[in-house]
Order: structure tokens, then sequence, then C-alpha cells
């Protein structure tokens, strides 16, 4: 990559905005695009081109970056006649970081290879402050010399890249480390229900977790004040963790593996979403778990 790329960043939602941020801070020419065209006037305050549409971005771009929700919106911005598929041109560069299935990542990757566009597979570990603070750590999939060629564009936005692999190996591998963020999650969740149905106060589990160093998690403290306090603002939402599950469960049963904590874990989420909470971040579980002790709604 001798001579930096133009940018097209598409999806300025919780982590997209904090790594299209870290892209311009890092001297990087960005330009981006959003459905909700008010998440991007803080990009054009900072000197950011904003596009109209995603073929427009794209067609103003060497290297498009899409951070959107899940496939649905990856068609909304892809496809159609103001999708960046529409301008495609051979020369041109893809990065999906978005979390979607594998089938639906290796079907971008061969529309890529088609078109002469190239393509990576970069979905990522790490949530909102590791976005904020450019600690994400990327799943790259895609060609090792691709991957190696857009490497500084990774580092503006992560702390470390590791490669797992042609696509959809990317998301792949994103997927099993989900498994154990849900999984992680839900322990929590339970234990702190299950702690204050026994009359504990469930600040005693993490004084107890942080004292041993076998347990004492990063992530069990990320998510420590949203349990404590019963407040679940987003930093993954719900609905996204309740999508990957599903995309789990997908994968493996297409090689007849039983994943019965992971389908478990599916059917509280999907409670949940039920329930209103699919904004709200996923640790609002929680909530749902308390229902039986008549602990307050959030
Ligand atoms: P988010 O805050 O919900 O943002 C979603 C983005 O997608 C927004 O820019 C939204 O646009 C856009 N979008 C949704 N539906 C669309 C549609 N139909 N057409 C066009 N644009 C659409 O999500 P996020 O937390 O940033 O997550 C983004 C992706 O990263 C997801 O795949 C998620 O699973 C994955 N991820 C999230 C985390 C996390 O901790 N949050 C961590 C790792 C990976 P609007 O602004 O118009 O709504």
């Amino acid at each position: 990559m001798s001579i930096p790329p133009r940018i097209g960043f598409i999806g300025l939602g919780i982590m997209g905005r904090a790594m299209a941020l870290n892209l311009h801070k890092a001297g990087f020419k960005v330009s981006v695009y959003n459905r909700t065209r008010t998440r991007t006037i803080e990009f054009a305050d900072l000197g950011c081109q904003v596009a109209a549409t995603p073929r427009a971005l794209a067609k103003m771009c060497d290297l498009v970056i899409t951070m959107v929700a899940d496939p649905a919106a990856m068609d909304a911005v892809m496809e159609g006649p103001e999708g960046v598929a529409s301008a495609f041109a051979g020369g041109n560069a893809l990065l999906n970081m978005s979390t979607v299935s594998p089938d639906y990542t290796l079907a971008l990757a061969k529309k890529c290879f088609t078109a002469g566009v190239t393509f990576l597979d970069c979905p990522v570990s790490g949530s909102k402050g590791a976005a904020e603070g450019a600690q994400l750590v990327i799943l790259a999939g895609g060609e090792r010399a691709a991957v190696d060629r857009y490497a500084p564009v990774l580092k503006a936005m992560g702390r470390e890249t590791v490669y797992a692999g042609p696509a959809p190996a990317g998301t792949a591998l994103k997927l099993c480390l989900n498994l154990i963020v849900a999984q992680l999650t839900t322990a929590l969740a339970e234990a702190a229900a299950l702690g204050r149905a026994q009359g504990l106060d469930p600040a005693l589990i993490f004084e107890a977790l942080g004292h041993n160093p076998a347990l004492n998690c990063g992530y069990f403290n990320l998510k420590k004040e949203n349990i404590l306090k019963r407040e679940y603002p987003p930093a993954f939402p719900l609905k996204h963790m309740l999508k990957d599950a599903r995309f789990m469960l997908a994968e493996a049963a297409k090689s007849s593996l039983d994943l019965p904590v992971t389908a478990a874990v599916e059917r509280l989420m999907a409670k949940s979403y039920n329930s209103g909470y699919g904004d709200k971040d996923l640790s609002v579980v929680l909530a749902n778990l308390e229902e039986p002790l008549g602990a307050r709604k959030e």
C-alpha cells in the first residue's frame, strides 16, 4: 500500500463511528455514508465528505469499508442501483467488518472476485471501548497478500490482526469468539441472578472473581456496572448477538454438530429480544432471568 487509499466508510453505528474516527485521526482521507444522515454530521464537521448514496461513496474511493448491522443491512448498502456493487470497478477493494454469516461472506467474496475487486473478510473482536481506543482484534479472512497490503488501515482501528485463512475464515473465527462472549455474558447474568436468589449482593461475585487470577476476566469487568446497576446501555446490542448465535447454530447444523449451551443461550436471548430489549446491551438477559424474583424491568 504505497499510496494511502481513499477510504469510504459505511455504517456509523456504535462500532463504525469509532472506527471511522480512528481512520480519520490516523490521517486517512475518509468519506462516509450512513443510512441515518444525522450520524454523518460530526464527520462533515471534521472535513470528511459525506456521500448521498453507497454508490456515490464507492465512486469517490479506492477502498470501501462496511460496518453495518447484518446481512439485510449489507444487502441494502451493496445491492440495487444506488448500492456499492453498482460502482465496483477493477482495482477497488471491499473490506467488510460487519458480522454476517459465513455463507454471506463467501457469496460476497465470489461477487468481488468476479468484479475484479479485492475482498477482505475482517470482522472484529472487541466492543465499543476497544473500537474507540483502536484496540480491536481484527479477525482477517481473504488473500494473505491483500490483508498484508491493507495492514496500515487495519492498524488504525485495531491492536492486532489474526489471519485466519481465505474468506470466510475471518467470519468463521468471529463466530467462535462470539460463542464464548455469549456464554460468558449469560454465565455472569445467571450467577448474579442465583446470587440474588440466595440473598447475596452480586458485588461479592465480582469481588471474589477479582481475587482469583484464573477467573479474573477482563470481559466480566466490562459488564460489571450493567449487572450491578441493572442498567444496560448498549455496547453490544442484544439483537446483534442473537443474530450471531443463530449463525453459530446454523453453521453447526451443517456438520450435525450439537451446541446445546449455545442453543440455550439463543433461546434466552430470543426471549429477551421478544421482551423488547433488542437495542439494549446483551447483558440485559439478566432482566429476563430475574423476572421470577420480582426485579424491576428495565
Ligand atoms: P449498530 O450500532 O446497531 O449500527 C448498525 C449500523 O448499520 C448503523 O450505521 C445502521 O444505520 C446500519 N444499518 C442497519 N440496518 C441498515 C439498513 N437496512 N440499511 C443501511 N444501513 C443499515 O451496530 P454496531 O454495534 O456498530 O455493530 C455493527 C456490526 O458489528 C454488527 O454486525 C455487529 O454484530 C458487529 N459487532 C458489534 C460489536 C459491538 O460490541 N457493538 C462488536 C463486534 C462486532 P443507521 O444509523 O441508519 O441505523
